[in-house]
Formats: structure tokens, C-alpha cells, sequence
């Protein structure tokens, strides 16, 4: 094992296990003073301003046992390490998530998308994290690995809070599991932000729905993001919607519900003047686009 020593703010060793089992055993001896690298593009953020908190910078951006994308049965199962570029390109997240695509195409910038991965988009715990959404409608289970083993959790009791998750010293994020929705499922991901690239979302939204054969929706899950301390389900509006046919006398009801449920978890605030319209607006755009849009 080599470790060198950086200087940013923060002081701290910096160490790149070459395997998994390296990196949960160092992880088993020094985990509550380690931190988890990835991308750096949150980490570094927090090193440069001194605030990283650490003694051991543990880089696990190289580890090919978190850059794996695979298949089993009903569920699919993306690494942590894998970037939003990589993630994008890959042909069974395109199949079975492209709500997740699409949510990964609208992270940051070239750069960013380029070094930034699902497991610190979801490490960082982020109200706005754009992926999360996108993975809570796939009822997403974070794989959690250490030294003594593997188990997971639903992604929805993972983050506790703003910027804080249930990970425990010792462990990592290993990876996620998706649930794949069947052939014919509609997807969309949208989200508003003070421009195009480089602005964190104001409020993201995701939705997967199926539909039965005389066009009442049969499934539906809805999450958004930025509207409430952690990315969380839209059970009411979801609710509302199962077994009646969609219209937009309907997507405006259920509309209606998220912003009140946005109310309910973060208490009314001066901003939401403005930003009640616009979850409403976002919401309906989100439903029209898997209800009558294109796939
Ligand atoms: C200019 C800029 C624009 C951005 N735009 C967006 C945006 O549009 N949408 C968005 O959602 N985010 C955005 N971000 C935030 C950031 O890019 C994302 O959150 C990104 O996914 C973080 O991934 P990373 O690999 O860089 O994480 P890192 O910075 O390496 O880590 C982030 C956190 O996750 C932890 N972590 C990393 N890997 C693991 C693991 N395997 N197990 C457990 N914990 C782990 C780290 O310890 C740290 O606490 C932006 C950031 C910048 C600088």
C-alpha cells in the first residue's frame, strides 16, 4: 500500500486501493476517518474550502469491481464508480432506465458528466442530486459492501437527510439495484434550472408508468428532487393517478398534490410564490411526456 500526502485546505493521506477487498480492508481499520473519492467533483470542492473532515482520502474511481453493468431476471445493476458519460452510452441503462439517461445527460457539464458518478451523486446526498429521482422510480437498493459483506437498502431510507446518508465506517457504496420495468413502460425526466448546463436543478421530476390496455394507468412512480430536504416519491400524486385514465383535467390534480405535498414536507416558505407554478408546470410537463408523448 503507498499513500502520499496533498495539501489543499485540507490535510489528508491520499490512498487508491487497486482492488475491493483492499479498499474495505483499509476501510474495516480506518473507516470513521476515511472519505470516499470518486469524481472528486463534490469531494474536492469540500477539500479545497478545508472542510473535508478526513484523515484518508480513499479513491475508488479505478475499482472495475464498481464499473460493472449487468442483468439478472428483473433487476439491473449499475456500479457506483460509473460515470454520467459512461452511464449515457451504456445500451442496458438505455433499455431499462432512460430515465436515469436522461437525468445523466442533464448533470453539470461535458466535464462533469465525464468524472461524475452515481455513487457520489447519491454519497453527496444532495436535495437536488439529479439522479436520485430517477433511480427512486426503479425502486433503487444501494448495495453496500465491506470487508464483513454485502447487504442493501432501499435508496429512499438511505439518505436520511440533506447531504446525509445511513453509510456506516467500514462500508462503501458498491452499487445500485434497479427494478426493470416491463417492454412498453413509459419514462420521462425533466427538471428546471437557472440555464441550460452548469446549474444545479431548481426541481427535477421522473416518472415511469404502465398503462393497461384501455389506457388507465396501471403503475406509476413519481419522484422529484429540490422540492423537500431529500428526493422523495410523489405517493399521493401517484395515488391519484392508478386505475383513471389520464387527461389533463387529471395531470393537473395530480399536479396539484405534489405541490402540496412540497408544502407539507418543507413548510411554506417566501420562495414558493414562485416555485409552486413552476413544480406544477414541471410535473404536468413530466406526466404529458409519459402519457402522450413519445418514447
Ligand atoms: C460545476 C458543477 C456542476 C454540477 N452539476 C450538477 C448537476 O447538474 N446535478 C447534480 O446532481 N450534481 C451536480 N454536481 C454535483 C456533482 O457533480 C455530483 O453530485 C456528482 O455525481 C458527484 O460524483 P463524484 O463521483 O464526483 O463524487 P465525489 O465528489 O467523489 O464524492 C461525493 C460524495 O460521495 C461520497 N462517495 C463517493 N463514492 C462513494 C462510494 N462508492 N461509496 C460511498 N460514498 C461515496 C464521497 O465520500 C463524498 O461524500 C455538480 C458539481 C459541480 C462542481
Amino acid at each position: 500500500m503507498t499513500t502520499r500526502t496533498y495539501e489543499i485546505r485540507s490535510v489528508f493521506e491520499y490512498f487508491r486501493p487497486q482492488t475491493l477487498s483492499e479498499a474495505t480492508d483499509f476501510l474495516s481499520a480506518h473507516g470513521s476517518e476515511s472519505r470516499l473519492l470518486a469524481g472528486g467533483t463534490d469531494l474536492m470542492i469540500a477539500a479545497r474550502s478545508g472542510n473535508l473532515g478526513a484523515k484518508y482520502v480513499v479513491d475508488v474511481s479505478r475499482l472495475e469491481e464498481l464499473r460493472q453493468i449487468s442483468v439478472n431476471q428483473d433487476r439491473l445493476t449499475i456500479g457506483s464508480a460509473l460515470t454520467y458519460s459512461e452511464i449515457m452510452c451504456n445500451p442496458l441503462v438505455q433499455r431499462h432506465a432512460p430515465s436515469l439517461v436522461r437525468a445523466s445527460s442533464q448533470v453539470g457539464s461535458l466535464q462533469i458528466r465525464n468524472a461524475g458518478t452515481l455513487g457520489g451523486n447519491v454519497g453527496n446526498a444532495s436535495p437536488a442530486a439529479d439522479s436520485v429521482p430517477a433511480l427512486m422510480v426503479h425502486d433503487t437498493h444501494v448495495i453496500l459492501k465491506s470487508a464483513s459483506g454485502e447487504f442493501s437498502e432501499p435508496l429512499g431510507s438511505f439518505i436520511v437527510g440533506p447531504y446525509k446518508t445511513g453509510l456506516k465506517p467500514g462500508f462503501l457504496i458498491a452499487g445500485f439495484s434497479l427494478e426493470i420495468w416491463p417492454d412498453g413502460s413509459r419514462h420521462a425526466y425533466n427538471r428546471i434550472a437557472r440555464r441550460r448546463s452548469l446549474a444545479i436543478s431548481r426541481a427535477g421530476a421522473a416518472a415511469v408508468a404502465t398503462l393497461d390496455p384501455d389506457g388507465a394507468v396501471n403503475r406509476i412512480k413519481l419522484a422529484l428532487s429540490s422540492i423537500s430536504p431529500q428526493p422523495s416519491r410523489m405517493r399521493v400524486a401517484e395515488d391519484c393517478l392508478k386505475c383513471r385514465k389520464p387527461d389533463s383535467r387529471l395531470i393537473a390534480e395530480a399536479a396539484q398534490t405534489v405541490a402540496e405535498e412540497m408544502v407539507r414536507l418543507s413548510g411554506e416558505r417566501p420562495s414558493f410564490v414562485y416555485k409552486k407554478p413552476a413544480v406544477i408546470g414541471l410535473t404536468i410537463k413530466t406526466l404529458e411526456e409519459i402519457f402522450f408523448g413519445q418514447q
